[in-house]
């Protein structure tokens, strides 16, 4: 398959344009990831400096609560006692008459029970105990002396009255004296308070130095600790005497007003920060992860989207530049490239060749074999043309059966001429499309810059040049743009204004008429049509050259109708059984060709079996749909079809077997040599037989001389035509013709129309 093999010839021509899609999303994904780290960062960061300044303040509140709970503690208790302590029964029941029963009751248990003091003893005047409590029970007093604590705070309770602390008292300038502390009684801790009883009313009286003291202890490791906890949500409280505070416990040292530190109050604080941590964080990496889902689908979507564009724009861009067909290059991606190549010969850097290529006869193999093998057969030279090619050379179809290539930085004409030689080479051999073979040739024509020019427009019309002569020259051919050239073309453009000009006006065109006569007696039997030019300035210009020309520049219909018309119009009127007019293979392939022919015929009164038609073989075989139906119609109506310089084609005596024509008419070529060449005389002689055998009259034409004459008339062909008969003849001249009624074509006469 060339065409994949084309594809890939033209792949680096879409790597220029080729997406970069990774660029831009790379960046866009590198971004959104540092967005969200930062936003991550930012958010767990603040909240982590909120719970732990939340933690922070929380420890301190803790620690001021318990601050706050130890030093008011020792003096709570000496509060609950003052509702004891200033009383008469109580100085009568102690000092002056003990009374245990009342001073338990009163003192003792009542101290218990309300105020939680887990120790009570009451201490005569000499400090001695008279009366002690534990825990709601009173408890026998062994050998009176107090607890260490107790006593040394009764100790300084007694220098305080000694110093005037009762007369202050009692002069009402402060409250009952008392001395409060911390310290260990019983080995633990404890909020120890002694106050001095006094009586509320003047009707007791004691002497001073004869009070009795109350002294109650509150333990600070027990029912303390539990009102701690439970008053102000504290975990975990416990005294430690030891030190051992795990890190995460918070802790309060216990210390006498004298400085000393008997242990600490340690707690596990309630950290309401590492909670709100450990309960947020998981919800916001949860977030974060949504969120980078998110940002991920986003980018997923945005990069299908992104590569999708930039596909369908490399892909528009690709078809704007290359041909569908073949895959290969434009005409516009050449002319981008030409540009680029012309670019750098300016600037001195090398030569470069423009090659223009048109395929010779591809109209016929699209007529005869449809356009599905005319596809086939391009795509075919497509491949073969890109194999051919050197790095660096760009192949272009151009339309059609036209391509283009640009050879940069050739190192001579050499170069370029070795390639021509190959394509030529290649396009030669058959082609193998649709399962059949198609024979087509190539015409090249080749300019060089900066020799031919610099511009593009210029050399493209150079190597179109180039290609028209090497068209002319019958193709399958390669030329160089010569200077020469280009002047050649510029008379053929003027020519072709003037043919125009002479179509629109007629003046310049005649129709000439040259006798066809029977071999057997050379009787008048026909004549043929031939049109002339006279050039007001050239003179009479060949039909070779402008029926050419008009069939070239799209005239030839034009033409036809014109000979057509005046042919049946003049020589309708003459006493021949035929008139014949050449038409070309363009004209045939018209729809209404045939219809046109007959309305023409009804109109001028000449009978359609009076008309024949020349056509070349090529008409026949490279002819199309509509000039197959064209030449039925015509034959159906009775026209003559003639095959017209037969031989010089694709003739075959076998194909001739095939064709459906009246005459065949034996090209110049072959006459020219009867008499001189007896491979020519053989060929005629076969022409003649083989027709005859499939019902097929012969004309010779071009007879000049005597002994073809003869020759032909022995072989037994049916018309001559010929110089040596008559040349081509002015209608005038040729009613003059005929007016010798019964005079056999004659060698004598002499026509200044002839060509
Ligand atoms: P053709 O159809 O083969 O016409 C015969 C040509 O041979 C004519 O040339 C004629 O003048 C020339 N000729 C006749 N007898 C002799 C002879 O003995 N010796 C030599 N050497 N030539 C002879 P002409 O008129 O120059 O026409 C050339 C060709 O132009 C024709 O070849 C025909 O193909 C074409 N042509 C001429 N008129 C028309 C026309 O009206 N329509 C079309 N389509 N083609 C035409
Ligand atoms: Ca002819
Ligand atoms: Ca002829």
């Amino acid at each position: 398959m060339p065409n994949s093999r084309i594809y890939r010839s033209a792949r680096p021509a879409l790597a220029t344009g080729a997406p970069r899609t990774g660029q831009p999303l790379r960046v866009l994904a590198i971004g959104s990831l540092l967005t969200v780290l930062s936003a991550a960062l930012l958010v767990t960061g603040g909240v982590w400096w909120s719970t732990t300044r939340a933690d922070q303040a929380a420890k301190d509140r803790q620690f001021q609560t318990v601050s706050y709970a130890l030093t008011t503690s020792a003096e709570k208790i000496s509060y609950d006692q003052e509702s004891v302590a200033y009383w008469d029964e109580a100085v009568i029941n102690t000092r002056n008459a003990f009374d245990e029963k009342w001073v338990d009751v009163n003192l003792g248990v009542w101290m218990y029970d309300y105020f939680k003091h887990d120790r009570v003893a009451v201490l005569d005047a000499n400090d001695n105990v008279l009366y002690a409590m534990a825990d709601g029970k009173q408890t026998t007093v062994g050998d009176r002396a107090p607890n260490a604590a107790v006593a040394s705070l009764a100790a300084q309770l007694r220098q305080r009255i000694a110093t005037g602390a009762l007369d202050n008292y009692e002069a009402g300038k402060t409250r009952i004296p008392r001395v409060d502390d911390v310290g260990f009684v019983d080995g633990r801790p404890a909020a120890i308070s002694v106050m001095v009883l006094v009586p509320h009313s003047n009707a007791v009286v004691q002497a001073r130095g004869t009070e009795c003291l109350i002294a109650s202890v509150r333990f600070l490791d027990s029912s303390f600790l539990t009102d701690l906890a439970n008053a102000h949500f504290l975990d975990s409280v416990r005294f430690s005497g030891s030190g051992d505070i795990a890190p995460d416990e918070q802790s309060y040292p216990l210390t006498t007003k004298g400085g000393e530190v008997l242990g600490s109050f340690v707690w596990t604080p309630k950290l309401a920060g590492a909670r709100i941590l450990s309960e947020v964080l998981p919800v916001l990496a949860a977030g974060l992860v949504v969120i980078s889902l998110a940002i991920a689908f986003l980018i997923r979507q945005l990069r299908q989207t992104y590569t999708e564009l930039v596909t369908s724009e490399a892909h528009a861009t690709h078809l704007a530049l290359h041909d569908t067909l073949t895959g290969l290059p434009n005409r516009a991606f050449l002319n981008e490239r030409l540009d680029d190549a012309l670019n750098d010969v300016r600037q001195g850097r090398g030569q470069l060749a423009l090659v223009f290529l048109d395929l010779d006869r591809f109209k016929q193999v699209n007529d005869s074999l449809g356009h599905a093998a005319g596809d086939a057969l391009i795509c075919e030279l497509a491949g073969h043309l890109t194999a051919t090619l050197k790095a660096g050379n760009v192949l272009a179809r151009m339309g059609g059966d036209e391509f283009a290539i640009v050879m940069r930085d050739i190192k001579g004409r050499v170069e370029v001429e070795a390639l021509c030689r190959d394509i030529v080479a290649v396009v030669s051999r058959p082609f193998d499309v649709l399962g059949g073979q198609a024979m087509v040739g190539i015409s090249i024509g080749v300019a060089i810059a900066p020799t031919a020019g610099l511009d593009r427009s210029e050399l493209a019309r150079k190597a179109d040049i180039a290609l028209y002569q090497a068209k002319r020259s019958g193709g399958q051919h390669f030329e160089f743009f010569t200077e020469d050239m280009s002047h050649t073309v510029q008379q053929r453009r003027d020519l072709e204004i003037d043919l125009r000009r002479a179509l629109e006006t007629g003046n310049e065109l005649e129709v000439v008429f040259q006798p066809i006569c029977a071999a057997r007696d050379l009787e008048l039997s026909g004549v043929e049509a031939l049109l002339r030019w006279t050039h007001p300035r050239i003179g009479a210009v060949s039909p070779y050259t402008f029926i050419g020309l008009a069939e070239d520049c799209g005239v030839i219909d034009q033409l036809g109708d014109l000979v057509l018309r005046r042919a049946c119009a003049v020589a309708g009127a003459w006493a021949v059984d035929t008139v014949s007019v050449n038409v070309s293979a363009i004209q045939l392939r018209q729809n209404d060709f045939a219809e046109r022919v007959l309305a023409l015929l009804d109109e001028t009164g000449m009978p359609p079996t009076s008309l024949d038609i020349e056509i070349t073989e090529s008409t026949l075989i490279g002819g199309s749909e509509a000039s197959g139906r064209n030449l039925k119609a015509l034959r159906a109506a009775g026209v003559k079809i003639s095959l017209d310089d037969f031989g010089t084609g694709y003739s075959s005596l076998s194909y001739l077997m095939k064709l459906e024509v009246d005459r065949i008419k034996i090209d110049r070529s072959f006459v020219r040599h009867l008499g001189e060449s007896a491979q020519s005389e053989s060929i005629v002689q076969a022409i003649v037989t083989m027709a005859h055998a499939v019902g097929v009259t012969v004309t010779a034409e071009g007879v000049e001389t005597r002994e073809q004459q003869d020759f032909l008339v022995d072989i037994g062909c049916n018309h001559l035509q010929g110089y040596l008969l008559s040349p081509p003849l002015s209608a005038l001249r040729m009613v003059e013709f005929i007016a010798g009624n019964g005079v056999p074509c004659a060698a004598s006469s002499s026509d200044t129309a002839a060509a």
